[in-house]
């Protein structure tokens, strides 16, 4: 065995740390270790094993934790090539590939000794008497402690601290003291793959109530229970002991069952009945995939033109060929009801990672797949490290929305390390989308990608007809701001008659989004952000939807004190208000992240609406992005186009994206489909392309516009953000940054700024920005390399300066 190895640790520093393999030890490289790093103790993966000494002193490795490892050679590739490509610690990107974390518990425990027992029992004798001159607090704390390890079980720090409120320093002075003994609890459990279970033997013999409690939940539930469940009923964690000592209850361990939906499957939820445009695209994706090397495609499918169907076919091929294959989508895309559906497409061989897993559920996912028992994955952004052996297809529905990219470190993008895990496994990459990103689209156009266009809507249905309604003009004839037009209100009335349903988009939340004090004309603001609070009505609040800040709804101006203050705007929670007093007959649902807090909240409304029982539904972003609702032949759209204004490149994308996604939900049955289009920049091509349904005429134009700018796809592009929370330390460090941008050669790169963020404050931090520029990626990155180092060098912390590759967002 080698003497030494090198570990990549969770930790914010670009480098591995070399540790000495301890005399019978046997760490893999890919597997994991943990290790002492600085006071903690930490796990990490090792990098490679080597016996050449270090300059500095080392450490012993603690534990070997896998035996095999847990990153194929692949993955692990894949993994070195984030860090180096994001310029983010190896370590950090390691710990998001690895779903592990619920298997390896750091977990201290402690006992009562002797002497804590002896204790326990003059403290008992003499009451909580002064024998030392300690706080009274402390030594009701110590005796709280005694007194719950009193049966001589061993406890877990945290359950002891809980139940007896006693600090560190109290236990550290008892251990001290010698009443009580710390012992290191941390192990790998195989605790993903099992559980402890609780098996009633026998009810006989005198039980006190704590007992009798769990013999009967043991008994009514056919006599065996999960341990977890037991400790969650109110009773003294040491009475399952007891009765396992009395040979009442027996613990065995258990292969977990999970279960991943309890959904009904929708009836043939999937058409396989191909339009020729589907036949074709699946046959060649199905070609490149039997001919076993990378190749990209973009399957650029108009909305309703039946993708899904085409990914499952394919899929379904590659299944029966005895490989493996992922499938990405968006975060809002995967409700219980498309799990649902996908394990009657796939039965038990499908895995599904979705956001609402907790992390035991996560791990033993992972496993299924690791063990190929689950050789088809389908889920959010992580999904694309599954451990999937001789992956042969990986696909990315929606490949434009931005859940793709990471917003915290390592700030990878799900899509690009898609395409590059495709590359190393020498499987092909699927990218679909109705409105692709231009990034995707111009790859396809340089035949860095193959191409693949469904023109169509399933059953020939024509593509809405979209009218726009100039809100300006609006405002000249009428006389008033409005924010439903004449034109919209009139085919609302109509649709609601018919007996139709109505969809009506306004992509922001709450009541109203502004509140001014006339008086002196600053408006509420966040106490952590440079942003103004959102008056939210029903929940009687203002809020921050930035950093979830709330304050209460202000009688007065909180700086002047004057009362003229003024809510302004509207939300989509006042638009459904409006609504309501319009269209009172009408029955009308909300969609947005007030009236939706998980997968199922969406699902509801969402069906609710296909069942008829909704006729008019209000919502966000988040509208655009739901599954086939026939009845729909209306969509209104209410202010899409604020986007418009802001200070960031891919604001016309954003908002030709949204507006097409949202126009894809009318006319999706027999009757043909309407959308009602206002908008103040009637002649903005993001608007006049979106609503001729124009994918290519938006991406020339757009093109145009990233060319003469040198925006990507004709860049690579990174967002620098220096923070901290005192100004003066935001503003000197971007200073030393800037400086050294100034006198350092960087041939081929434009560096931008500093300026101050779009949003100069953002959760406490201030925040400036440089924007970096090139057409070589190398020449950035190696930019970005140097700049990191220097700014380590000046003492400005890692976290502190983000670095942002490719960034989606530049507010
Ligand atoms: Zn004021
Ligand atoms: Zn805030």
């Amino acid at each position: 065995m080698p003497d030494f190895c090198d570990v990549a640790l969770p930790v914010p520093l670009d480098m591995v740390f070399t540790y000495r393999v301890p005399e019978g030890m046997q760490p893999v490289a890919g597997g994991r270790v943990l290790v002492p790093f600085r006071q903690q103790r930490m796990t990490g993966i090792v990098t490679g094993l080597h016996d050449r000494k270090p300059a500095v002193q080392t450490k012993n490795v603690l534990r070997v934790l896998d035996q095999a490892p847990v990153l194929d050679n692949l993955l692990m590739r894949l993994g070195k090539w984030i860090a180096d490509y994001y310029l983010a610690p190896v370590g950090e990107v390691f710990r998001t590939m690895l779903p592990l974390s619920a298997e390896f518990k750091r977990a201290i425990g402690y006992r009562i000794t002797p002497e804590g027992q002896l204790a326990l029992h003059l403290a008992g004798m003499s009451g909580s008497s002064a024998r030392s001159r300690k706080a009274p607090e402390d030594q009701l704390a110590e005796f709280r402690v005694l007194d719950y390890l009193a049966e001589g079980e061993m406890v877990k720090e945290q359950s002891l601290r809980v139940s007896t409120r006693a600090s560190k320093s109290v236990l550290a002075g008892m251990v001290r003291k010698k009443w009580i003994a710390r012992e290191d609890l941390s192990e790998t459990r195989d605790a993903a793959r099992t559980v402890r279970m609780a098996v009633l033997k026998s009810a006989e013999g005198k039980l006190n109530s704590n007992q009798k409690t769990l013999v009967d939940t043991l008994a009514a539930a056919g006599g065996k229970v999960s341990v977890d469940t037991l400790q969650a009923l109110e009773v003294p964690r040491t009475t399952l002991s007891t009765l396992v000592k009395r040979g009442l209850v027996v613990i065995v361990e258990e292969q977990a069952e999970f279960s991943v939906s309890t959904m009904q499957a929708r009836p043939s939820p999937f058409d396989f009945d191909f339009s020729a445009a589907q036949q074709e695209a699946l046959a060649r994706i199905q070609e490149s995939v039997s001919a076993r090397k990378f190749a990209g495609v973009l399957l650029h499918g108009v909305t309703g033109s039946g993708k899904t169907a085409v990914y499952l076919a394919a899929m379904r091929s590659v299944l029966e060929a005895g490989r493996g294959a992922i499938l990405l989508v968006p975060e809002i895309g995967l409700t219980p009801a498309v799990a649902a559906d996908l394990h009657q497409v796939f039965g038990e061989q499908v895995a599904i990672l979705h956001s609402a897993l907790s992390d035991r559920e996560r791990a033993e996912q992972w496993h299924r797949i690791k063990n190929g028992d689950a050789r088809i994955v389908v889920g959010t952004r992580s999904a694309v490290f599954a451990p999937v052996a001789d992956l042969a297809l990986i696909i990315v529905d929606e490949e434009q929305d931005s859940s793709y990219k990471q917003e915290e470190t390592p700030r990878y993008h799900a899509r690009d390390v898609a395409v590059m895990r495709a590359k190393m496994a020498g499987a092909v990459a699927v990218l679909g989308s109705a409105t692709p990103s231009l990034e995707s689209y111009f790859n396809a156009k340089r035949e860095k990608y193959a191409l693949l266009e469904l023109r169509d809507r399933v059953e020939q249905r024509p593509l809405p007809e979209v009218e726009i309604v100039d809100m300006r003009q609006e405002f000249q004839e009428t006389g008033q701001e409005q924010i439903i037009s004449r034109k919209l209100m009139e085919e609302i009335r109509q649709r609601l008659e018919r007996k139709e349903q109505v969809m009506v988009l306004l992509n922001r939340r709450g009541y109203s989004p502004v509140v001014l004090c006339r008086a002196c004309g600053k408006t509420l603001e966040c106490k952590n952000c440079a942003i103004a609070l959102t008056h939210h009505k029903r929940s009687h609040r203002m809020e921050c939807h930035y950093c979830g800040y709330t304050a209460p709804v202000p009688k007065a101006c909180v700086h002047c004190g004057s009362e003229y203050v003024y809510f302004l705007g509207t939300g989509s929670e006042k638009l459904e208000e409006i609504l309501h007093g319009l269209f009172p007959a009408a029955r009308i649902g909300r969609l947005d992240r007030d009236t939706v807090r998980g997968h199922e909240d969406f699902e509801r409304v969402l069906n609710a609406l296909s069942q008829g029982e909704l006729d008019l539904v209000v919502g966000t972003q988040m509208i655009a992005k739901g599954h086939d609702v026939h009845g729909v032949t209306l969509v209104g759209v209410v202010g899409a186009d604020m986007a418009l204004g802001f200070p960031d490149f891919r604001a016309a994308e954003r908002t030709f994206q949204l507006l097409t996604q949202v126009a894809g939900r009318a006319g999706r049955g027999e009757t043909p489909g309407k959308v009602v289009l206002q908008t103040y920049f009637p002649d903005h091509y993001a608007v006049q392309y979106a609503a001729q349904h124009d994918f290519v005429g938006f991406y020339e134009k757009e093109l145009r516009f990233r060319s003469w700018m040198q925006y990507p796809p004709y860049s690579a592009l990174a967002n620098v953000v220096v923070r901290s929370g005192k100004l003066d330390e935001a503003l000197e460090w971007s200073g030393i940054l800037a400086k050294w941008f100034e006198k350092t050669r960087h041939e081929g790169v434009r560096v931008l700024g500093p300026a101050a963020a779009p949003i100069l404050r953002l959760k406490q931090d201030y925040r400036y920005h440089f924007v970096l520029k090139s057409t070589s990626r190398e020449k950035l990155n190696g930019l970005l390399r140097s700049m990191i180092v220097y700014a380590v060098l000046q003492k400005i912390p890692r976290t502190q300066v983000i670095v942002d590759v490719d960034a989606v967002w530049l507010m």
